[in-house]
């Protein structure tokens, strides 16, 4: 099959052919239909340790083609989301009902920080290895996953968004909704539109927010997000000398100036959740004094704190309603061969989203 595999950290997709193997007990196979390329599928290589070759991409969505030994509950035939935090179902975060901590959950990239041992990749060439990326590998016709790692999906729910239910809707949406609870009324700041972003925007406006300020560098990123129902829309500059005493701030990127931002605009009382992944050797420095005495909240948000095996039929209902208009964010699709000129456009910010449909 065909797979867009990345030889060396950082460097452009080569689209070829991967020898994939067939499910094993407990695992299914999926033709990925469509798969979404998130900011952190770029920075896993070059921030986080990700060894390679690897086939990188988490977003996805596709239909079961074969299932392994012992696989119930799951068909062959079934439209399917792909789950990069597949619960174990038996770890204290699984059985509490946080399935995205679940302890459990490996990848490759835990294996080389020394964080346990990833299952075998199903991927290789002549012989030779290729690394599982998240233990999903969706830039690719086919994957081969744990069955729990799947999460099945309405049949008439077009794939291209049945894949941003993947990563970017729970994720974004979810930080607004579940990580920092956006109450009716609160005034909500979101850091950083892109496709994070925008969800955490739409999930505010669920939420029932009554100012929602979008803020990126980028004037288009900010227009297009008051389309979107954003009220007002700032870049960082004008963010952090004008706005102040807001009830939530969502920071969708992650780094220490925009934390420190955000830590800066919120109330007495308020809350910060960042759930852009800074890298490990960024540290945030907050005053003691402050951490004590405003009395704000400083939340991480991990995958949205979205369990996907109990949340995605919430996150189609909103978008069925029309209240999360994820096909707004998809500015088209693209054949797998155009993998490198997507992640050039998206990185430049013309597009949020160009959705690859590798298994078409
Ligand atoms: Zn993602
Ligand atoms: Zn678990």
């Amino acid at each position: 099959m065909r797979a867009a595999v990345m030889w060396e950290a950082g460097t452009p997709f080569d689209v070829r052919h991967v020898d994939i193997s067939a499910p094993a007990a407990g695992q299914v196979s999926v033709d990925i239909r469509a798969c979404g390329i998130c900011a952190s599928d770029l920075s896993l290589t070059t921030s986080f340790g990700q060894p390679t070759p690897v086939v990188l991409g988490h977003e996805g969505a596709g239909v079961v083609t074969g299932l392994g030994e012992g696989v119930e509950n799951i068909s062959v035939g079934d439209h399917v989301v792909i789950v990069w935090v597949p619960p174990c179902g038996r770890c204290t975060a699984c059985r509490r009902g946080d399935d995205y901590l679940c302890a459990n959950r490996r990848s490759s990239a835990d294996a080389r920080a020394g964080h346990g041992i990833a299952r075998p990749s199903p991927l290789s060439i002549n012989g030779q290895l290729v690394h599982q990326g998240m233990s999903t590998s969706t830039f690719a016709e086919q994957t081969v996953l744990p069955a729990n790692a799947v999460v099945r999906i309405d049949n008439d729910v077009p794939f291209d968004v049945a894949a941003m239910m993947g990563c970017a809707v729970p994720t974004g949406a979810g930080a607004a909704l579940r990580s920092a609870r956006v109450q009716p009324g609160d005034n909500v700041a979101v850091i950083g539109c892109g496709a994070v972003g925008l969800n955490a925007i739409m999930g505010s406006i669920v939420a029932g927010a009554a100012r929602v300020i979008a803020v990126d560098p980028l004037a288009a990123r900010r227009e297009f997000a008051l389309t979107l129902g954003a009220t007002e829309a700032a870049s960082f500059e004008e963010f952090t000398a004008s706005f102040t005493n807001l009830d939530v701030v969502i920071d969708a990127v992650g780094h220490p100036p925009t934390v420190l931002a955000a830590w800066k605009a919120v109330r007495r009382g308020g809350t910060v959740t960042v759930v852009g992944a800074g890298r490990p050797d960024q540290v945030v420095e907050i005053p003691a004094y402050e951490l004590f005495h405003d009395d704000k909240k400083l939340t991480g948000s991990f995958h949205g704190g979205i369990s996907m095996h109990r949340d995605l039929p919430m996150l189609v209902g909103l978008w069925r309603s029309g209240r999360l208009p994820i096909e707004r964010l998809i500015s088209g699709t693209a054949d797998l061969d155009d993998i490198n000129e997507v992640v050039k456009a998206q990185q430049s910010g013309l597009v949020v989203r160009t959705i690859l449909t590798p298994g078409h």
